[in-house]
């Protein structure tokens, strides 16, 4: 009798951190990071973890449209699944009545996101891998069956991904052996909220440089004053070698890896980013206002979806040597797609689970390979660099074959509510996942759960005064 996938668990998980101003930027000033927190089992003892991130209220609603989506695996066996996750995918987002409050976006398509990571972690589970070496292990025809590719075959045929995947096989296993030992380039972002003070803005980057990190990046948007005066901050301290480790040299800002990146003496590089606060004008004005900070590019610099608006601002700041990089809100591949197809962006910024899980996540990969835009994934938040590393390594091992112009987004928190958190290593770049009972490295400790669950978890029952 094969298996069969009996229940689900659904778990609405929210971290107080509005109290810290941690995530502050100048659209969301006031997240409590949380977690739509799913569970599958099977009746043969498979177990599958998997997460969408919201910032506070509304996490209910995902968590309610993860239940009817997660029906959907109620009953089938997950072998067949595991055959084809893309088909698998198509599957899960294609009830015909769902459908209609998407199709592929909102709500419903991030709780697309935490269920299908979810299958994908009983399948890695499954065969004692982590996810990465998972996918990474798989026959260029395998890694094509468990993609997404409905909608992108006018920007990248199921063919063209087969032939790109065979020429990258033969030397898989050396990029696998050379990330193993060297770790995966991360930037930090945690000393650049725009809740933070100058002092402590200065502090926190003084940390990250002796920390071996040398990408940045800080929140912009408020205002253009403060902003210039921050990332001046900033530059005097990534800039300056007296901030570096013990017995370090910084980085050539002429070696290949920082080429276009407008680094300083010191090879460090400033990103500044600031989540859709303009219009498209506006937008090329402030920007062009920030290029004494001399930013690597500007992210995020208007709505999501303009994917011409884009393309407006990229043309207009190239004159600057700054560019643009979009996608933590991208809402699916078309977008990528088009944001590829338009010449929008320089660097493409993949979620873990705004995209539809992993299948979706590898639809962009490969278009980006095509494209020859680097992918530089989201992270942040809780539980997303956990997810973005397997990403990362995937792009490097199995479809890019690059990794040293990329940077992998990298924040400090709430990594202790895991499992198997993350880690970076002293030179600044995350460590490779290599326990083979973690899966996607999404599983959340049980305390954890009981006390953030919202509203009745241990911490928000006490932060209430005791009662119910
Ligand atoms: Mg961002």
């Amino acid at each position: 009798m094969p298996a069969k996938i009996t229940h689900y668990e659904i778990h609405d998980v929210r971290f107080p951190t509005s109290l810290s101003g941690d995530g502050t930027d100048a659209m969301n000033t006031e997240c409590d990071y949380s977690s739509a927190y799913v569970s599958l089992f099977a009746d043969n003892g498979l177990v599958g973890h998997g997460m969408t991130f919201t910032i506070g209220r509304g996490n209910e609603i995902v968590c309610q449209a993860m239940a009817e989506l997660s029906k959907r695996l109620i009953g089938k066996d997950p072998e067949s699944l595991f055959s084809s996750m893309g088909a698998a995918w198509d599957y899960m987002c294609a009830d015909p009545q769902l459908r209609w409050i998407g199709p592929e976006k909102g709500v419903v398509h991030i709780a697309a996101g935490a269920v299908n990571n979810a299958l994908w972690d009983m399948f890695a589970r499954s065969r004692n891998k982590p996810l990465w070496k998972l996918v990474v292990d798989m026959t260029p025809e395998e890694l094509v069956s468990a993609t997404a590719f409905r909608y992108i075959t006018d920007a990248l045929t199921k063919e063209e991904a087969l032939a790109m995947l065979k020429a990258k096989e033969a030397t898989k296993a050396a990029r696998e052996a050379h990330v193993r030992e060297v770790g995966y380039p991360a930037y930090v972002t945690s000393a650049g909220w725009l809740g933070y003070s100058d002092e402590k803005v200065a502090r926190l980057t003084k940390e990250a440089v002796a920390a071996g990190f040398n990408h940045f990046k800080m929140k912009v948007g408020a205002d253009a004053a403060s902003d210039l005066r921050r990332g001046q901050i900033i530059r005097s301290i990534i800039d300056d070698p007296q901030y570096l480790p013990p017995g370090s040299k910084g980085r050539d800002p002429n070696s290949p890896a920082l080429l276009g990146k407008n680094a300083g003496p010191t090879g460090a590089v400033l990103m500044i980013d600031a989540n859709q606060v303009w219009d498209v004008p506006q937008a090329i004005e402030y920007v062009k206002s920030l290029e004494p900070i001399k930013p690597w590019f500007i992210e995020e610099p208007t709505a999501p979806d303009d994917i011409l608006g884009h393309a407006a601002v990229r043309k207009a700041l190239k004159p600057y040597g700054i560019g643009v990089a979009t996608g933590e809100h991208a809402h699916n591949r078309m977008v990528f797609k088009q944001l590829l197809q338009a010449e929008a962006i320089d660097v493409c910024q993949i979620d873990s689970c705004r995209l539809a899980g992993v299948s979706e996540v590898l639809s962009v990969l490969l278009m980006a390979a095509k494209f020859g835009i680097p992918v530089c994934p989201h992270a942040g938040g809780v539980g997303l660099c956990e997810y973005v590393i397997h990403l990362s390594l995937i792009d490097y091992i199995a479809v890019s074959g690059t990794m040293e112009r990329n940077v992998l987004e990298f924040v400090d928190h709430l990594h202790e509510h895991f499992l198997y958190p993350c880690s970076i290593n002293s030179n600044g770049r995350y460590n490779v996942p290599s326990n083979p009972a973690e899966g996607y490295s999404i599983e959340m400790h049980k305390n954890s759960i009981a006390e953030y669950e919202w509203p009745n978890g241990s911490y928000w029952i006490s932060a209430k005064g005791g009662s119910k």
